[in-house]
């Protein structure tokens, strides 16, 4: 297993704040990116075509159509899937809020359901139950890149002619039953945000199966016309085009694709140093009363541990702000993922939602805290968590 070395400048000095994440950018990348800007040709091009070529190849996807972020690729996904004012949306209260604002940019109605208290995945046997003839889809996210029970859910889809969104924003590289997520179902959306496993800067990509679906998101993605402007402009192209849909501004640019694909031929080894340093906190955790820790689903999976999260239990001595706010004397970050959406301001005042709607994703919510976790950690810098964890819970 080779070594996940990243550019000297960003490796951090030992008593330096930890951040509980920060993108780990090689020397290839930089190479990349220079070849990219003294090119000529920076905006999408052909960077973008290899960077989709490689995400194809690497998920084993029908068709990947790279875009300028993953809120851009799920707003695109539910508008190709036919979302309109008055349709209703099924998804996880414990997601970032990018997930659900897209519902309501798309005209649809968000429909939360409660979450399984030991993957914090949404629970399949409640979607059964909040299915109306109004769903049009299921938008399941894979917390932390835990792969979600998908097979009940996509039963349940075909079952009621009801589409499939995963956001996969956490889950780049992840496999549920020996199957890699982007290689089956409806529509995958990963993230290359720079907190993700992998970065483009900022950007995501779509991966669809079906091809008449993924031809129109392509035309969606850029201004609804019909080919892109790396046709247009270069020496084969034609100046004239036509639009066919009131498109988006969606397309991911040759920069971004430029640090995607030396990031993505260095993913398996990120992920498998993540894996690494999960498996320490896990045997480092073990038997602590003042944490829990998350539970394994029962089917097979490859968890690519985006965060790496933990419970405060009542037996600590600090609540979990408490808990951050004593770390963060101690110059490590930690991180929130995530408040419950449906009692942020917005969606109290629209739907009137109250505490108590769904008690286990905010008791989850209140409890849980990302430890620092990124690629090139260091065994060193890990034990500076530990250690500082054993001091404020008293361990
Ligand atoms: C990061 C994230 C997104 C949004 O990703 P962007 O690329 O920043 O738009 C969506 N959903 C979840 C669960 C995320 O963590």
């Amino acid at each position: 297993m080779s070594r996940v070395v990243a550019n000297e400048k960003t490796v951090l000095m030992e008593q330096e704040f930890l951040p509980f994440t920060t993108p780990t950018i090689g020397e290839d990348v930089l190479n990349e990116v220079r070849a990219c800007l003294t090119s000529g040709w920076i905006a999408t091009g052909p960077r973008v075509q290899q960077f989709e070529q490689d995400v194809k190849a690497y998920t084993k996807a029908s068709n990947a159509i790279a875009v300028n972020s993953a809120t851009s690729g799920l707003h695109l996904a539910l508008v190709a899937c036919g979302v309109q004012p008055g349709d209703e949306v099924i998804t996880t209260p414990l997601t970032f809020v990018s997930t659900v604002n897209v519902i309501e940019h798309a005209g649809g109605r968000p429909v939360f359901v409660d979450i399984e208290p030991g993957t914090y995945n949404i629970d399949a046997e409640k979607i059964r139950q909040a299915i109306t003839p109004r769903t049009k889809v299921i938008m399941p996210v894979h917390f932390a890149g835990l792969p979600v029970d998908l097979d009940p859910i996509y039963e349940l889809a075909r079952a009621h002619g009801i589409r499939v969104i995963e956001d996969a924003a956490h889950a780049i590289g992840a496999s549920y039953k020996g199957r890699s997520i982007g290689s089956f179902g409806d529509i995958q959306v990963f993230s290359f945000h720079p907190c993700k496993n992998m970065t483009t800067g900022e950007g995501g990509v779509l991966t669809v199966q079906d091809d008449a679906m993924a031809a129109r998101m392509r035309t969606l993605r850029f201004h609804g016309i019909d080919r892109d402007s790396w046709n247009r402009y270069g020496k084969n192209g034609s100046q004239t085009f036509d639009v066919i849909e009131a498109g988006f501004k969606y397309n991911m640019s040759d920069l971004q694709a430029a640090i995607g694909i030396p990031q993505l031929k260095q993913l398996d080894v990120m992920n498998q140093s993540r894996l690494r340093l999960v498996k320490r906190y896990q045997e480092a955790l073990a038997g602590w009363q003042q944490v829990s820790l998350p539970q394994s689903p029962d089917y097979e999976y490859f968890h690519p541990w985006h965060i790496f999260t933990i419970l405060i239990t009542d037996d600590s001595p600090l609540n979990r702000d408490g808990f951050m706010e004593a770390l963060k004397q101690k110059n490590i970050g930690t991180g929130l993922h995530y408040p419950v959406i449906h009692l942020y301001t917005y969606y109290r005042n629209k739907y009137g939602y109250r505490p108590g709607d769904f008690p286990i994703a905010e008791n989850v919510a209140s409890r849980i805290v990302s430890l620092p976790l990124f690629a090139h950690m260091t065994e060193a810098q890990q034990n500076r968590v530990l250690d500082a964890m054993t001091k404020v819970l008293n361990q």
